[in-house]
């Protein structure tokens, strides 16, 4: 049985429009001290148990954006497909899309924060037909060359890239890859952010005067990457790299208090970051209902 079926679509009006937040569902990615690593167990237990979690799991939500810009559908990442390897509770996203009301086929692109599995996963299916066939697909280019890299599909990397291959190259001929700092679509600007991976980017979004910043992986937990920003994670590519883009990406978000939306926070992701002790502090935005009005002229 699932014990979590996914929440339904969130629209929030956003500038001149809307974005849309869609639920891939939960991943389990095991006992959080075989997740974070160069912090003490007691540093991660007492974290998790300030905010009532459990320390023998880390359940991760994966949060998918669909912006609509200047009569584009852009949507941001595409979960984890059909595969089960971190549980049977993923890879929810075309159920979320049908709940939302939006047609695959009317998504103008799929932009990609990292070519990790829970992110890319979505893109085909498991016999690599196109989810998104009218979409065209977008990437830093060190990420795509890497993770679609044959000679490492027998190394410790090879189920993802094993994943990345199937999603990715069955579209190969749309993908466009995006430099840092550019407009690569209308109101939607790339940062690089390396170190989960070579090439994970972050991307700020704006409509009319207003930002929200997609973080990707700069966090995968919302307490104890933000509390404990120095911890490092078992799948970072650079984890040192990865701390020191993370602490300067969040003292960035914590100053402009630009809203956020975290991939992996506890659904639907939403909020602001502010400084506290030697790190962050998460806070959720509160969730207003009946937008339904803006999904239809979206
Ligand atoms: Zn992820």
């Amino acid at each position: 049985m699932r014990e979590y079926q996914g929440a339904s679509p969130l629209v929030r009006p956003f500038g001149d429009a809307a974005v849309v937040i869609l639920s891939d569902g939960v991943v389990d990615a095991g006992n959080p001290s075989g997740v974070f690593t160069g912090v003490s167990k007691h540093q991660i237990d007492s974290r998790l148990h300030r905010h009532f979690l459990p320390t023998d799991r880390t359940v991760l939500d994966e949060n998918i954006v669909l912006f609509f810009s200047s009569g584009k559908r852009i949507l941001f990442d595409t979960g984890i497909g059909g595969l089960q390897m971190l549980g049977p509770n993923a890879g929810r996203l075309q159920e979320s899309l049908v709940q939302a009301g939006i047609d695959p086929n009317t998504i103008d692109a799929v932009v990609c924060s990292h070519a990790h599995t829970d992110h890319v996963g979505g893109i085909c299916t498991e016999n690599g037909v196109p989810l998104f066939p009218n979409a065209q697909v977008y990437i830093n280019e060190t990420d795509f060359t890497f993770w679609t890299d044959e000679t490492l599909l027998g190394s410790p990397h090879g189920e993802m890239v094993t994943v990345a291959r199937n999603n990715l190259l069955p579209v190969r001929d749309r993908i466009v890859f995006f430099r840092d700092g550019q407009e690569f679509l209308p109101g939607v600007h790339a940062m690089s952010a390396p170190g989960h991976t070579a090439g994970h980017t972050a991307f700020t979004l704006t409509s009319g005067d207003q930002s929200l910043f997609l973080t990707g992986d700069l966090s995968l937990h919302h307490a104890l990457l933000l509390e404990l920003p120095q911890a490092h994670v078992t799948f970072d590519q650079d984890p040192q790299l990865a701390v020191e883009t993370r602490i300067k990406i969040f003292d960035m978000l914590a100053e402009s208090k630009m809203a956020l939306v975290g991939y992996h926070f506890p659904w639907p992701g939403l909020g602001h970051v502010a400084k506290e002790g030697d790190g962050f502090r998460y806070f959720p935005e509160p969730i207003r209902w009946n937008f339904n009005s803006l999904l239809r002229t979206a």
